[in-house]
């Protein structure tokens, strides 16, 4: 291969390669996936060797030198590459920054790809050699070599337990006696894969489901695991994991929360002993790397991670299985807006593996495609435990007196619920003490400055807040409008229905569950400790309560807002509303006890309450899906976004305007492509900038791509693009 020019990828937001001269003298050490280090403008930078090329004659740029080559052997392997590069086409993001997810934040830095390290010191010959009365007159010498003639080795800090100072070592190591030298530490130990032990009879739901995955174990098969809340899912695909890993095999697991990571963690560690590791942005730069480096090494049998963990790469991965597949936390909003539940799928396809999608209530997507036979469909119907669903009941809230927000059935239900010992899920998707403050006197509302959003009261600290900037203010004393102090706190956020529920209920605790009350980095495994007791009480909270958790003792779950989100103009809006009822709902009644459903809601004969409460998500899905079909909508096109946000709103319309004027899209390309904007996003003004938008739907997903692969050449190049902060969205979730 000529390697006259190495093409290096660099983290910045620019879709070109580099090219650099090898290291002089030291070129056949480079390999395609080493990282290296290259001067880029003034600074050094931790780069990704691409690829090499020969430089022609005619080329007459001075290239500089790569300065060093940081790994002798790549740390990435084909498949890694493949799937960032397919990343990078799919959506139209540098690939230079794509390859960083690869790897954690220190070898991201050029940090070298190590467990930790102990120091050891051993006996060199000539120390091997020494005899006693060498060193008769230095007994605590004479203790160091005669340990080491029994154990061969030891770390300095069991010599210095066995009462050996470091200044005794130092002599020894001058003399030459000793040597010291560096090893890793593997966190890992090989586990015999005899005592791995199925541990629960599956029903015959959930063992055929189990069948149909082994039996295509080594192939690229994607399930849908489609099962309502309790049917035994985890079961299922921890069974199947079992099959694999008794291959020698490894498993990647992706969940939605990292709250949910300690739960997960635990069941699979019951299964599978310590060979079980999980990764996601709590674990320290340590952990990451250890991580990291246990499943590229194949020390590590199965991830249980974030997003984030679809980079991770494996030395032997057997299957991957995505845990409520539907979740929008599996997409990027920012930055590198991929979704890491289509990065699993081309992964699978690259390595040859199968994925299972795990869901009670599976994306408009998935089931379009299993509808069309690209997915399997595996079904689970009943609760595993011989629970049966929750029933509702919708409480019509129209000309009702309500106490704080709630209706006098759900409280006498929650009072009758606590009394039979019982525990309660209030459900609220809203934070804080109040959504808004307003002037009495004069109608002042609590606007925040940056956003077209009201600032939310909040008690503990007293202050107002923007939930969707970082703005926050103290609570006012006068009003800022008219002076006068006669404020009123409008409408209910999770705080004060703690307020609430803690004097009504003073003899059982109310537990608060929302990002605020779990900010520490273990308090809401702590919340969920707790609840796991199964003393009774009240759980209170917003989708954090929602997703995946197993509360065998909630009884009764409280949906306080049913309607909030119904009248969305995000036409993705009813998916989400149908998807956290559904898995809020879930909640209830897991175990021996039956559970119900309150749901709230000024407007009971809604179409979406009624489906609701009819408890059939797949028969609201159908529909759905059919509405999405004639409007042409996805899943039925593809859909990408172009966004431009400036501190003007008109420049970011006009930019984007910009990008579309003389364009040299051909008529068959502009005939594939349905173009909607540029508008104002929903939000238009948020933290300061206005926010423009264009999105592009097309049935035929080769022309959205080519599509924007003109708008993105133009991108990089409009004289405006400076003054506007721009992305590209491929297959956008929301628009928030
Ligand atoms: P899902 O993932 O569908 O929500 P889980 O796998 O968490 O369901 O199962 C729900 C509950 O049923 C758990 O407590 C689990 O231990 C139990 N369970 C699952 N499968 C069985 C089974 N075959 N026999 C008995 N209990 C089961
Ligand atoms: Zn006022
Ligand atoms: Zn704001």
């Amino acid at each position: 291969m000529d390697k006259d020019l190495v093409e290096v990828l660099i983290p910045i937001p620019l879709m070109e390669k580099f090219s650099y001269f090898p290291p002089k003298n030291r070129s056949n050490q480079l390999k395609k996936g080493s990282r290296v280090l290259v001067p880029f403008g003034n600074r050094i930078m931790v780069g990704v060797v691409w690829g090499f090329n020969k430089k022609s004659n005619s080329d007459k740029r001075k290239y500089k030198y790569i300065r060093e080559v940081l790994d002798k052997t790549p740390l990435l392997n084909a498949t890694s590459m493949s799937l960032a590069e397919w990343a990078s086409r799919y959506y139209h993001y540098p690939l230079g920054e794509i390859i960083s997810y690869f790897y954690p934040p220190s070898l991201r830095k050029g940090k070298e790809a190590k467990f930790k390290e102990s120091k050891y010191i051993e006996l060199t010959n000539k120390g091997s050699l020494l005899r006693e009365e060498d060193l008769s007159r230095a007994p605590a010498q004479l203790k160091l070599i005669s340990l080491l003639k029994e154990k061969k080795e030891l770390t300095l800090k069991s010599a210095q337990a066995f009462g050996i100072s470091s200044a005794v070592v130092k002599g020894l190591i001058d003399k030459e006696y000793v040597v010291s030298f560096s090893r890793e530490l593997s966190p890992y130990k090989k586990h015999e894969n005899k005592d791995l032990k199925p541990s629960k009879k599956l029903n015959l739901e959930q063992k055929k489901a189990v069948d149909a995955i082994n039996k295509d174990q080594d192939k690229n098969v994607t399930f849908l695991l489609d099962g309502i809340t309790g049917s035994g899912k985890t079961e299922v695909y921890l069974q199947a994991i079992q099959e694999q890993i008794s291959n020698g095999k490894q498993a990647l697991i992706l969940i939605p929360e990292i709250g949910l990571a300690p739960q997960a963690e635990e069941r699979f560690k019951d299964y599978f002993g310590d060979r079980v590791m999980s990764f996601h942005s709590a674990k320290n730069d340590r952990e990451k790397v250890d991580a990291w480096l246990g499943a590229s090494r194949g020390l590590v049998d199965i991830i249980i991670g974030t997003r984030s963990s679809v980079f991770l790469p494996m030395k032997n991965l057997g299957i991957i299985v995505i845990d409520e597949e539907h979740d929008l936390s599996f997409k990027q909003t920012d930055k590198f807006r991929y979704s890491a539940r289509d990065m699993a799928l081309y992964r699978a396809k690259l390595e040859k593996v199968p994925v299972v999608l795990a869901s009670a209530t599976p994306s408009l997507e998935t089931l379009k495609n299993t509808e069309e036979g690209k997915y399997q469909l595996l079904k689970l119907n009943k609760r595993a435990t011989g629970a049966s669903l929750p029933t509702f009941h919708a409480v019509d809230l129209r000309g009702k007196e309500l106490n704080e927000g709630l209706s006098n059935e759900l409280l006498e239900a929650t009072k009758s619920e606590l009394s039979n010992g019982n525990q309660v899920l209030i459900f609220l998707n809203r934070r804080g003490y109040a959504p808004s403050l307003i002037c009495k006197v004069c109608g002042w509302v609590s606007n925040c400055d940056r956003c077209d959003a009201l600032m939310t009261v909040h008690k503990s600290p007293s202050k107002l807040q923007c939930h969707h900037c970082e703005a926050h203010k103290n609570y006012p004393i006068k009003c800022p409008s008219c002076g006068e102090n006669e404020f009123l706190t409008y409408g209910f956020g999770t705080e004060r229905l703690e307020e609430f529920m803690k004097s009504n209920f003073p003899d059982v605790p109310t537990m608060r569950i929302d990002s605020d009350s779990t900010r520490k980095r273990e308090s809401l495994s702590d919340y969920l400790d707790e609840i796991k007791k199964g003393k009774p009480m009240i759980l209170l909270g917003t989708q954090l309560l929602a997703k995946g958790h197993h509360f065998p003792n909630v009884t009764l779950v409280g949906i306080v807002d049913a309607d909030s989100g119904l009248f969305s103009a995000d036409f993705r809006g009813s998916e989400r509303v149908a998807q956290m009822m559904t898995q809020v709902s879930g909640r209830a009644g897991r175990e021996k006890k039956p559970g119900r459903v309150i749901l709230q809601s000024y407007c009971t004969d809604h179409p979406q309450i009624e489906e609701i409460i009819s408890g059939s998500y797949e028969k609201f899905a159908k529909k759905l899906l059919e509405e999405r079909k004639s409007a042409k909508i996805p899943p039925y096109s593809f859909q990408a976004k172009i966004f431009a946000e400036s501190p003007k709103g008109l420049v970011s319309r006009d930019f984007i305007l910009s990008l579309l004027n003389g364009q040299n899209i051909d008529r068959e390309l502009r005939d594939d492509l349905r173009l909607v904007g540029p508008l104002p996003s929903i939000m238009e003004k948020k933290s300061g900038v206005y926010r423009w938008e264009l999105s592009v739907f097309s049935k035929n997903r080769f022309s959205l791509h080519k599509f924007l692969d003109v708008m993105q050449s133009k991108l990089y190049d409009v004289k405006t693009s400076k003054k506007v902060r721009w992305a590209i969205d491929v297959d956008p979730l929301s628009s928030i």
